[in-house]
């Protein structure tokens, strides 16, 4: 078969030939691929030369690359240009895929070469990426078990089988819990202060479930606005209690059981590789590198932001107290806080929305760009796309030179999954003379033109343009060798800092006076609607900073220390939550047995990247921000030492080379408006 996807593409900048891909091309090429990224592991374990840097990591680090390709166009439409046909075909080639990659983590021999590297590596001179190649490769080894005698392995692949089984049960108890339980209204006057939109949704859902009346469940679409917006207060209660006690009902569902059973699995599993501890394993590939770091930070800026967070309380608490609530509890906080903010600011999308029509953000995106690093977007008509609604851009340094690719999809249809993200289709790397040039993609779902309107962003929708796009930059302007170290192949705690950095020039007069301005009578935004979006995003943000200080506080309670006394989940859990609990606590509640990011995703010891991030990308923009926000020489140094660095240092180091010092949470309280 005359496969394209096995062929070189000979297409403009090696771009993806989307139209001569056909679905029937896909996994005739997986397998041709898979086959061929095997006989090339094969001959990096035959070589009968000593192992070398070159001959084993190096070797191993290029192949496998028409694997990448393939599955970057599958995977990629496979999330915005999806149908039936594709994910029948993702549910086969996924097993092989991860089979192969299996085989390559459980393979002896290799792992024979790479540890005879890893143990010489004085003999090779390595540079310090090559240096981070070798320990990347050599860690995932170890990580895995490689180190471990025989019986030690059978034990570790034990407790992995049960782990899988423990956090599949966790999540389908707590989907479980939360399509069991409805809110049914039959009474209209119950329905007080929702809006109309509100108030149809519960309609449709009760006809989809052929019940008269209104329907609200635990799902967040439904309960958000129920607690945001409904005056009747016992229904309230009655919702927060049960939306709160998922899987903590004692119950063939419950999961107090399944929480301890997890933590003391990955407790052993964490001693059994060497590990004091699960968060020890977890955070050794991190940017914050131990528990103790994580645990002082959030204590740092739990002591900080304490007092902000009880003004905040208070603030809520006196309108509530106005409205003749004596007892300030759970259930009221959206409502009373809902209520104060629109009280306060008045600000809806609807008065923002005008001032950012998607053309002139995109065009504001690109001119920032080129303000802090030399960027020119053009957009290309002579490069294939997969839908139509997609763009296409070239884009180019000061010097003309070619940089990247970068493609952009920014309206919702059916076959695309919700969300934003940054993807990419090709990635960036170094070969002899070759610098390959990454082809990058943001995909959105933003607000649709109509026929008599263009696309005009909400200012939420303006930030997620400015955080996928801060991740495009970290992806366009990667410079690195190899392509496991480039651009967002970073710890995890890091990968967010180019992102959300980017977010800051949505707030600032002198960026926003380049595309804000009104559709139709060419207005720049006014100064006062940007200072209201700036005081109304640091709204009660006291209390919201407690909240995410306590779940990663309580991450690390699970995680941090040896469980295997822990007997009450509960009790634990209040223990943990001891010193940043505002609201009186609930005895029939529990967050835990719902807590799906670290017992059934993969927050787990993660919880406190949240914060870390924003501490982050506070503090680099304060560097920004104390010599002018688009000045050169702060760019070129974050460029220089962030944004094309990849993973090619420790993270720490890499900052630390941009900032001068390391990250402190100064500029995030003021920021935050949390000092004082
Ligand atoms: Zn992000």
């Amino acid at each position: 078969m005359n496969n394209p996807l096995l062929q070189n593409f000979n297409t403009k900048y090696d771009t993806a030939p989307f139209s001569i891909i056909e679905n029937k091309h896909f996994k005739p090429a997986f397998l041709d691929a898979i086959k061929n990224a095997k006989l090339e592991v094969d001959s990096i374990v035959n070589n009968s030369n000593q192992p070398t840097f070159k001959n084993t990591l190096e070797a191993l680090e290029f192949s496998g690359e028409k694997i990448n390709r393939i599955s970057s166009i599958f995977f990629n439409l496979n999330s915005a240009e999806t149908n039936d046909e594709i994910q029948k075909i993702a549910q086969e080639v996924s097993p092989l895929l991860s089979e192969f990659s299996n085989d390559i983590r459980l393979n002896k021999e290799l792992f024979e070469r790479i540890k005879f590297v890893f143990e010489n590596k004085e003999q090779f001179h390595l540079n310090k990426e090559q240096f981070m190649l070798l320990e990347k490769n050599y860690k995932a080894f170890v990580r895995n078990g490689a180190n471990l005698d025989e019986i030690e392995k059978i034990k570790l692949r034990k407790i992995d089988k049960k782990l899988a089984q423990l956090t599949l049960q966790f999540g389908e108890n707590v989907l479980a819990e939360t399509n069991a339980y409805e809110l049914i209204i039959n009474d209209v006057s119950q329905l007080k202060g929702l809006p109309e939109g509100v108030i149809e949704a519960a309609k449709l859902l009760a006809d989809e479930k052929e019940t008269e009346g209104w329907v609200f469940t635990l799902d967040y679409p439904s309960y958000v606005p129920f607690m945001t917006y409904a005056d009747n207060r016992p229904l309230r209660e009655k919702l927060a209690k049960a939306f709160a006690s998922k899987a903590f009902q004692n119950n063939k569902y419950d999961n107090q059981n399944n929480v301890l059973e997890i933590v003391r699995s990955r407790h052993e599993r964490a001693n059994l590789l060497g590990y004091p501890t699960h968060a020890h394993f977890v955070l050794e590939e991190r940017m914050a590198e131990t528990p103790e770091k994580v645990k002082s930070f959030l204590n740092d800026l739990l002591k900080k932001a304490k007092s902000a967070a009880k003004n905040d309380f208070n603030k809520v608490a006196a309108v509530a107290k106005a409205d003749g609530i004596l007892k300030f509890q759970k259930w009221d906080s959206t409502y009373y806080a809902e209520k104060l903010k629109k009280k306060l600011f008045d600000l809806d999308d609807e008065k923002l929305k005008p001032y950012f029509q998607l053309e002139n953000v995109l065009n504001g995106v690109f001119t920032i760009s080129q303000l802090l690093y030399d960027l020119q977007f053009e957009e290309v008509f002579d490069i294939d796309k997969y839908h139509n609604d997609v763009k296409t851009f070239k884009v180019t340094d000061k010097h003309g030179e070619f940089i990247a690719v970068f493609y952009a999809d920014f309206f919702p249809r059916k076959g695309k999954r919700n969300g934003a993200w940054m993807t990419s289709y090709k990635s960036q790397w170094k070969k002899g003379k070759e610098n390959s040039r990454p082809h990058i993609s943001i995909v959105c779902n933003f607000t649709k033109p109509t026929n008599t309107k263009p696309s005009l962003l909400t200012f939420n929708e303006v930030t997620t343009l400015f955080h996928e796009f801060g991740h495009a930059l970290h992806g366009m302007l990667a410079n690195t060798t190899y392509p496991n170290l480039s651009g967002t192949n970073v710890y995890w705690d890091f990968v967010e800092l180019p992102s959300q950095i980017f977010e800051n020039w949505c707030f600032e007069k002198e960026a926003l006076n380049l595309f804000a301005k009104h559709y139709k009578t060419g207005e720049s935004i006014p100064m006062q609607l940007v200072q209201k979006i700036k005081d109304s995003s640091n709204f009660l943000e006291g209390m919201a900073t407690m909240r995410q200080l306590s779940f990663g506080l309580l991450d690390m309670a699970w995680h941090g220390g040896d469980p295997t006394n822990i007997l009450n989940v509960k009790e634990f859990e209040n223990q943990a939550f001891a010193d940043t609990q505002l609201f009186p606590d609930v005895a029939e509640n529990c967050m835990s047995t719902s807590f799906s990011h670290i017992f059934q995703g993969g927050y787990s010891s993660g919880y406190y990247s949240y914060k870390w991030a924003e501490v982050l990308d506070a503090d680099a923009f304060e560097a920004f921000k104390e010599k002018g926000i688009f000045n050169k020489e702060i760019a070129t140094k974050f460029k220089e030492n962030i944004l094309s660095k990849g993973g090619t240092s420790k993270p720490m180091e890499l900052y630390k080379k941009f900032r001068g010092k390391e990250p402190s949470v100064d500029a995030l309280l003021k920021r935050a408006g949390l000092t004082g």
